[in-house]
């Protein structure tokens, strides 16, 4: 039963640590705050008789009354540099729903430095976005986003439709439950309007290139590469074209995407590790059966194609 980090304890975080309760050991929630009465349209887990009061204290109430089985840590001020090793020291997942960016990119920094995975989520008006990092995974939120915008969105400044919080929230429990299940969520999820019946849309994204966050642990792993994922494949990569991963050689990057999406070597692998008859694998567009095969190197950047061919051919 994981132990996970909360930050924000107010329209997402609030519900994001009702539903955690059900199944974690553990929260530990972060929010300075005290509850005020206009917060109460989107913060559905506080009631009038909680303003005034810090929203830590009667979150965790809340909580225990959800599951008595659940231990609750609070802490009732900011999540700053200071701060952090005493709040996420022991966890093994932080959630970010807090409006601060500052907060943001501070679990970000801190979670890809120990390689602890973390969902970090948002919502302005009726739009919002999740990122989820999972552990030695190849980008992180500085690689969509590299630094704090100048001037910061919050939700007194761009108000938040109420409901919007709750379908966001459900969106973040459901995802930190895959993580917690060894499966592999999408690492993007974009919420163009949260009450349209598409969303959200799970996008791939990017490592940046000298990523202040996750450059030096790729640096010092081996090479990355893009792997392009066949059609058939992409259920396997949670709907994902392309992924990342890294290695030396093909044989090493295939063995590190299994890591992060289990059971896609099969696919690709016979029992005794040689490619199937009948996939082809290019690493910049030549076969690797004309090259060196699975041991054939990989250098940074490289766009390896996993090609199933027509059945009977080949
Ligand atoms: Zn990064």
């Amino acid at each position: 039963m994981p132990s996970i980090a909360v930050i924000g304890a107010g329209g997402l975080g609030g519900p994001i640590a009702l539903g955690l309760a059900t199944f974690a050991s553990k929260l530990v929630l972060c929010d300075p705050d005290k509850v005020e009465l206009s917060n109460l349209h989107r913060q559905v887990q506080f009631a009038e008789s909680d303003v005034g009061k810090y929203k830590v204290r009667c979150l965790a109430r809340r909580l225990r009354g959800r599951n008595h089985k659940l231990t609750v840590e609070q802490f009732a001020e900011p999540l700053i540099a200071e701060t952090a090793s005493d709040i996420l020291g022991n966890c093994d997942l932080v959630v970010d729903g807090t409006d601060s960016f500052d907060a943001k990119f501070l679990v970000n920094d801190w979670c890809v430095e120990r390689n602890i995975p973390f969902v970090i989520s948002s919502i302005a008006g009726s739009t919002g976005h999740i990122v989820v990092r999972q552990r030695d995974e190849q980008s992180c939120y500085r690689c969509l986003f590299e630094r704090p915008p100048k001037h910061q969105v919050t939700c007194a400044g761009v108000g938040v439709l109420g409901p919007s919080c709750g379908i966001v929230a459900a969106h973040v429990v459901q995802l930190v439950n895959q993580i917690v299940n060894h499966q592999s969520p999408a690492s993007l999820w974009s919420f163009p309007n949260i009450f349209e019946a598409n969303s959200p849309r799970k996008l791939t994204p990017n490592h940046r290139p000298h990523c202040k966050a996750c450059w030096t642990q790729r640096k010092q792993g081996t090479k990355m590469a893009t792997i392009r994922i066949p059609t058939p494949l992409r259920k396997l990569t949670g709907g994902n074209e392309t992924v990342n991963a890294s290695g030396a050689t093909v044989e090493e990057v295939l063995s590190n995407l299994e890591t992060n999406y289990p059971g896609l070597k099969a696919r690709i692998c016979d029992d005794t590790g040689a490619v199937k008859r009948f996939v082809n694998i290019y690493i910049k567009d030549e076969d690797i059966r004309h090259l060196e095969n699975l041991a054939t190197k990989v250098a940074e950047g490289d766009e390896i194609s996993i090609v199933p061919a027509i059945a009977g051919g080949n």
